[in-house]
């Protein structure tokens, strides 16, 4: 079997071939750094990370771009509201956003470029696209790509290009456009920029929000690369100006498959502060959830399908992680007794593990991959119960469920790790006070314990501790 991913372009499942074998280069459209990432974002966020472990689960090496949008007219709006610099302003939200995807345990990728560090690389790009008489500077001072001297454009959402901007805001400074289906490669500076511009061919001004993506990605990745991530608001006309830009400047394909997630919804309505049901990371942090939780909620919906957000969800996804978390364990433990030698752990862990990867190499097809998992944990628990699997038996599921959660990235942290000191001294404590039979302070300390959030269990092997 080998990796097949529905490409957005051809809107086909087609076997996925890298340009250069053994190695993926991922473009994903970041965030704008305005404010805080709502759990929307992370779920776009969370299935390019799911798509780049997978990636890296058969075997490719892989190299992930993802942009931050640090100038645009939300951030520009915003900082000027809150009387700071543009870029005083957006470090503190890239601060914030890098904090979140720690928590939720994405992988980082290996270049985050800021546009303002690329003006450069946006205005070359704007420059081959006038000199080939593609992009035009209009009486307002701003360049505009048009469409009418683009033929190709319309790839990715196959429109009538005459028709496609009918619905969309016409900006007033956008009045000298030729067409109003063209859009902005820079606009030229504005009263409401304050501070903000950059000194261009064209005169002062700014980037258009489609050529960063362009420019930035063809820097890291060069002119023709793999794959291209966003979720699917972002196909329009996002994406579609991306390829004319890109195809037109640079003379040659641009992506090979586009890949774009259905959005997140909350309790089967649009998520929007106005219906109060809006969620950051933080406010899921808030009400006692944890990270991995979350992440296990963002990951559990094929990215191709609605997610529908509830805090039942989070419950759940901590039950199943419950789960997980214990069997782990249990192999842990079982890796020192006595091997059974009956070789049905081996066997049992290389069926599960096919049919694991057999999911995911279907498109990323979550359901059966987590159903691969759960039944793998219910039949090696029947194993450990039988008694039939222990020493290098037990050694041999425990692989096989890591290399699981290599994609996944969900199971608990390793002992120690992610238990704070001051929780483990009021645990020690409260040992110190059994063994001295001072059973009063043992169950103070316990509740101490629960009211920071920690379970104490008692063992055979002594005390271990659990997030409640
Ligand atoms: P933005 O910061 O708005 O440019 O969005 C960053 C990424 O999040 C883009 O890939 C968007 O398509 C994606 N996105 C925004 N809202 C949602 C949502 N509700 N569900 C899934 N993805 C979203
Ligand atoms: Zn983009």
């Amino acid at each position: 079997m080998a990796l097949t991913l529905y490409n957005s372009l051809t809107r086909r499942q087609e076997p996925f071939v890298p340009i250069q074998p053994g190695r993926v280069g991922v473009y994903t459209c970041g965030p704008t750094v305005y404010n805080m990432a709502h759990i929307g974002n992370f779920r776009a966020y969370m299935f390019e990370d799911l798509l780049k472990r997978t990636l890296r689960f058969c075997g490719y090496s892989v190299t992930h771009v993802m942009n931050l949008t640090d100038v645009d007219d939300k951030t520009i709006r915003d900082s000027r509201a809150a009387g700071i610099s543009l870029g005083d302003f957006t470090a503190r939200y890239k601060k914030a956003f890098f904090e979140d995807v720690d928590t939720l345990r994405l992988l980082p990728a290996d270049e985050y470029p800021a546009a303002t560090d690329h003006i450069g690389d946006m205005i070359a790009l704007i420059g081959a696209l006038m000199a080939k008489g593609i992009a035009y500077q209009a009486d307002d001072g701003s360049v505009y790509f048009s469409i009418a001297r683009w033929p190709a454009y319309g790839q990715l959402v196959k429109v009538d290009p005459a028709r496609m901007r009918a619905g969309e805001r016409v900006s007033l400074d956008e009045y000298a456009k030729e067409s109003v289906a063209d859009f902005a490669l820079w606009k030229a500076w504005s009263e409401e920029d304050g501070e903000v511009g950059w000194d261009s061919p064209w005169g002062r001004g700014r980037p258009g929000w489609h050529i960063e993506c362009s420019a930035m990605s063809s820097r890291y990745l060069g002119p023709h690369f793999d794959i291209h991530c966003g979720g699917v608001d972002n196909m329009f006309p996002h994406h579609e100006d991306e390829i004319a830009q890109s195809e037109a400047a640079n003379g040659c394909r641009f992506v090979n498959v586009w890949l774009h997630c259905a959005h997140l919804i909350v309790d089967g309505e649009k998520m929007s502060k106005s219906a109060g049901n809006f969620h950051t990371l933080r406010d899921v942090l808030e009400r006692g959830y944890c990270g991995r939780e979350l992440r296990y909620v963002l990951l559990a919906t094929h990215y191709r399908q609605q997610l529908n957000f509830s805090f039942q969800a989070c419950d759940d996804a901590r039950a199943a992680l419950q789960r997980l978390d214990a069997f782990r364990r249990r192999l842990r433990e079982a890796t020192a007794f006595a091997d059974a030698g009956t070789g049905a752990a081996k066997e049992r862990s290389e069926q599960a593990l096919e049919a694991f990867r057999a999911a995911l190499e279907d498109d990323l097809n979550i359901s059966p991959a987590l159903a691969a998992v759960f039944d793998f944990v219910r039949d090696g628990n029947r194993l450990l119960d039988e008694g039939t699997v222990g020493g290098p038996g037990a050694a041999e599921v425990l692989r096989v469920l890591e290399r699981m959660d290599s994609v996944l990235g969900v199971m608990e942290a390793d002992a120690g790790e992610g238990i704070p000191a001051e929780v483990e001294a009021l645990a020690g404590a409260r040992q110190a006070a059994r063994k001295a039979r001072d059973f009063a302070r043992a169950d103070a300390l316990r509740d101490q314990l629960s009211a920071m959030g920690w379970t104490v269990e008692d063992t055979p092997k002594g005390p271990r501790l659990r997030r409640s």
